[in-house]
């Protein structure tokens, strides 16, 4: 781990990783490198639960991911995969989840305090991007955002500003659906007290998170939400029609009307979301990164530029090694898209941008 010789152009921005549900669901440390955290889990029962880890440290480092969206996430007790898996059913259940997750952020970060940072403001985002210049004598530090996906941790509107004042500073609503609105596989348009909790999030300044949201709950929330909005893990749905969870994926028209609102919309580079009729007994070599070009060219299309476009990996929440392209074996192999986007046209301006540029132009909005 010694000092970064990146020149600062490449760095990548990953807007979705469920790194606290992971640490305590199955112990992962990411401080370790993956090969490690494979090597510790062989034959253990989280492999066939989760698959093999994407992620560590040193791939962050080794990839330039420099600043990842890090969740706060439980799963609903009616779509939990397996009996090994912590589930709420109601909000009382969910908020100790989210807050245990929230905490081992802050825990985490506080042990490693030359090595990651938490990212609660824009003086804490300049701070980590300066550990990426090449005059940076010591290590680079990956920046922290809290995400909270899905809103079931809160009860009552009212406490999204308790939630803030410990370091949330976006929120994904749904998903699947609740109180709040419609989510995936469970259509529904935003309720009124989901518009009541976009008056508290706006009021201080939160990102609306967009994705796992039904679309006629996105595109109220649309009208409404004057604030800055994204879609952390989203896919487009044009490209994958026979995928059996369709409203997970963005149309064509919510595309477009994100990109009018200068969002954001993370690739998930996750082989369901690639190619809907893929299934594990095909294999990840059935997939190629080939497709999250497509998926980021058919945004940039829609969108009309390449401004609005990132990345959003899921991994290692819903993919693992198992799930991912076949070129894929850490998230240090998403810098393979860069030579993928040089081939089909993309300037180096445009290239940066969607590794991490973007994300950062919507953190410098978003961030106080
Ligand atoms: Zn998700």
């Amino acid at each position: 781990m010694g000092a970064a010789t990146f020149d600062g152009d490449l760095l990548i921005v990953d807007a979705h990783e469920d790194l606290a549900w992971n640490a305590l669901t199955f112990g992962r440390e990411y401080m370790r490198p993956a090969a490690e955290t494979r090597a510790l889990e062989a034959g253990s029962p989280t492999p066939q639960r989760n698959g093999n880890t994407l992620l560590g440290y040193p791939e962050w480092i080794r990839g330039h991911v420099a600043v990842v969206f890090a969740t706060l996430f439980a799963m609903p007790e009616r779509w939990k995969t397996g009996a090994w898996e912590p589930a709420y059913t109601t909000p009382a259940e969910a908020r100790p989840m989210y807050s245990a997750q929230l905490d081992h952020y802050h825990h985490w970060v506080e042990g490693n305090p030359e090595h990651l940072r938490l990212i609660a403001g824009l003086a804490d985002l300049e701070q980590v991007l300066a550990t990426w210049q090449p005059a940076h004598a010591g290590t680079p530090m990956v920046g922290l955002l809290p995400l909270m996906e899905g809103a079931e941790a809160i009860g009552d509107p009212a406490e999204v500003e308790a939630w803030a004042a410990r370091g949330v500073r976006a929120i994904g609503p749904a998903w699947a659906s609740n109180a709040y609105c419609g989510g995936t596989a469970e259509p529904g348009d935003l309720t009124d007290l989901g518009r009541r909790l976009l008056q508290a999030m706006e009021s201080l300044g939160l990102i609306l998170d967009l994705s796992h949201m039904d679309e006629a709950a996105t595109l109220t929330a649309l009208d409404l939400y004057t604030g800055v909005v994204m879609a952390s893990h989203s896919n487009a749905r044009r490209l994958v029609p026979e995928h059996p969870k369709p409203n997970r994926h963005l149309t064509d028209e919510t595309i477009a009307r994100l990109a009018e609102r200068d969002a954001v919309i993370g690739i998930v580079p996750y082989n369901p979301f690639l190619r809907g009729d893929w299934t594990p007994a095909m294999g990840k070599q059935a997939v190629s990164i080939e497709r999250v070009l497509d998926q980021i060219d058919h945004v940039c299309q829609v969108a009309g530029d390449a401004t609005h476009v990132g990345l959003g990996s899921d991994f290692d929440g819903g993919p693992g090694l198992e799930k991912v392209p076949a070129e894929i074996d850490t998230i240090a192999d998403l810098q393979l898209l860069r030579g993928g986007l040089a081939e089909r046209g993309f300037s180096p301006a445009e290239v940066r941008g969607i590794f991490g540029g973007n994300w950062l132009r919507l953190l410098q909005r978003a961030l106080r």
